[in-house]
């Protein structure tokens, strides 16, 4: 059985009209932390697959992938999602972004790369971006951002920001 959103809005809302009100505040905090509702700039908390808010109307920030303009990038693009989401679902109790982006880096010896390191992490709560204090080294996600270094060399101004699918 395959697990749609619509399925997982109809189990957070039982969740939630089950809360008493004390205990809705921390189901709350909770499902933004695990990335199952979201938070607009306004404050005002969102379900799972509302693209805009409730309250202000704002569209849902970091909602679509940005890549550079050369190339789809396909099933590469796909795999960097897998890995990602491998990776946050390995780290629970951190808040899970709503998309990462990566650096361009010349570091690395067969020419210009997407860096492991130096990531930016986004949450649907801001505008701007924070740092990422981990390394993706020796993960799947440093492997697919090697597959799509090699498929298309990223050059200066490229964005690279992939949304985290949370289920
Ligand atoms: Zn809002």
């Amino acid at each position: 059985m395959t697990t749609t959103t619509a399925d997982v809005t109809a189990i957070l809302g039982r969740l939630i009209t089950a809360a008493s009100p004390y205990e809705e505040i921390a189901l709350t905090d909770a499902m933004i932390t695990a990335g199952l509702m979201w938070r607009c700039p306004c404050g005002a908390n969102n379900g799972y697959d509302d693209i805009a808010c409730g309250l202000c109307g704002a569209a849902r920030l970091w909602a679509e992938d940005e890549t550079p303009p050369r190339y789809e990038y396909g099933e590469l693009l796909d795999d960097l999602r897998a890995a990602l989401k491998d990776w946050f679902d390995d780290r629970p109790r951190i808040r899970r972004p709503a998309a990462v982006s990566f650096r361009v880096t010349t570091e690395y010896d067969d020419g210009s790369a997407w860096a492991t390191d130096g990531a930016t992490v986004f949450f649907s709560s801001s505008p701007q971006g924070l740092d990422y204090s981990h390394d993706f080294e020796r993960s799947a996600v440093a492997d697919a951002l090697v597959e799509i270094s090699e498929f298309d060399r990223p050059q200066t101004g490229d964005t690279l920001r992939i949304v985290v699918p949370a289920i």
